[in-house]
């Protein structure tokens, strides 16, 4: 099976950022500049209003304020850009389990296994997870789609970003077409330098290199030409790796649930339907955490009411019934009794569990196969074919979570 790889790319970001925080800003022509007290500090982001204006990112201060008489200069404010990009990376991960972060504004994203809800249509995916982005967060998003990262990346760069649809999709049966004519400086990976050796051998498209012998590129420059003439084909192995976001983060679920739960045996079924899906990813994505959080608030504006403890265990783990456990402690010490709204359970410290060490006499062995189990038999038929018999209450969520993409529906 192709796989499907989204490169979200944020437009402007910096700058369309400043706009979201300072509404007053909307219709003006804005850059974020390095240091706008000296003049000659540089762009770093330029609005597409400051953009018609002629307007450059890299250019100084200096040249664009010539341009553009009205250019609003916002100091760069690093910390709040993170914060969106987190939040960014967020949203993502309601359509995917596998959201790789490859710059502040730049997100790879694994569908190939989220296409679904979509009818298989990694078209639809894009334009709802673009429409998605623009209404939480008020930032312009572009994908470019493809079965590798690198074409995702270059049918972002070259195609989307200039088409007003601002979506666009590489396959093997386009590039040919598309992306061979282009120009050699437009394939992923090659420099200023590396553009005129190419084009000292007589190679100015990409389609030139695609059709050059292999073993000369590979004589001159190792491992790089034989790099370089494989993304010329789009072909690249990489995958996309949620591991570095996931485990600064945890893995999490939360729930707005229909209505206020009064009891603990209707916040219990919740909880443990939370705890299962949390150490389903957990286990999905290879890892095991040590620390586990639990939370909980009440809808009540006039008595806001609400916690959010943790509690480090011993040992690390990927089991729903360790999870559950704890953030049932959890709730018998922190909850004091308000109606209940909205619960969160989330596995944070995690490490990689494929090292792990094993014990001979492994308490968990039995658990863990019956863990493979029910993960091997919910990805063939699907979320939510085996509940626990408590998921048979009114309270439970369980059904409702299988109509949902990552806990928020579709
Ligand atoms: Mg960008």
């Amino acid at each position: 099976m192709d796989r499907v790889i989204f490169l979200v790319d944020m437009q402007s970001f910096y700058a369309n950022v400043e706009k979201v925080f300072q509404p007053e800003l909307e219709n003006k022509p804005v850059v974020v500049a390095g240091n706008p007290d000296i003049r000659n500090g540089v762009i770093l982001a330029a609005c597409p209003l400051a953009k018609q204006w002629g307007v450059k990112t890299t250019e100084t201060l200096w040249e664009a304020e010539n341009k553009c008489p009205y250019l609003v200069v916002a100091k760069p404010r690093m910390q709040v850009y993170i914060n969106a990009s987190v939040e960014i990376a967020a949203v993502l991960e309601m359509f995917s389990d596998a959201v790789e972060p490859y710059s502040i504004d730049e997100i790879f994203v694994e569908m190939t296994h989220s296409l679904k809800p979509f009818h298989g249509d990694p078209q639809k995916a894009a334009v709802r997870i673009k429409r998605h982005i623009q209404r939480m967060l008020g930032v312009h998003a572009r994908i470019g789609i493809g079965p590798t990262k690198v074409l995702a990346k270059m049918a972002c760069d070259h195609f989307a970003k200039q088409s007003s649809a601002g979506v666009f999709t590489l396959s093997q049966d386009n590039i040919s077409e598309q992306l061979w004519p282009r120009s050699i400086d437009h394939l992923f990976g090659v420099g200023r330098q590396m553009e005129r050796h190419l084009r000292n051998m007589g190679i100015r498209t990409i389609g030139q290199l695609a059709r050059f012998p292999l073993e000369p590129l590979k004589k001159r420059w190792g491992i790089n030409g034989e790099l370089l003439w494989r993304t010329s084909h789009g072909w690249d192995p990489s995958p996309v790796t949620a591991d570095t976001h996931i485990r600064r983060k945890g893995i999490g679920h939360h729930m707005t649930l229909p209505r206020d739960y009064y009891s603990w045996k209707e916040i219990r079924v919740v909880l443990r339907e939370l705890s299962e899906e949390v150490a389903r990813r957990a286990r999905k994505n290879g890892c095991t955490g040590k620390v586990i959080s639990a939370e909980a608030s009440s809808r009540n504006v006039q008595v806001p009411a609400k916690f959010h403890r943790q509690v480090s265990l011993d040992h690390d783990t990927n089991d729903g019934k360790v999870i559950y456990d704890a953030a049932a402690r959890l709730f018998h010490h922190h909850w004091d009794g308000y109606p209940v709204r909205s619960i969160g359970v989330t596995l944070h410290q995690l490490t990689n569990d494929t090292f792990r060490q094993l014990s001979l006499f492994h308490p968990l062995q039995e658990r863990e196969a019956l863990h493979q189990t029910i993960d091997d038999i919910e990805d063939r038929f699907g979320s939510g074919t085996i509940l626990y018999a408590s998921s048979l209450t009114a309270a439970s969520q369980a059904h409702l979570r299988a109509q949902k993409i990552g806990g928020h529906y579709k």
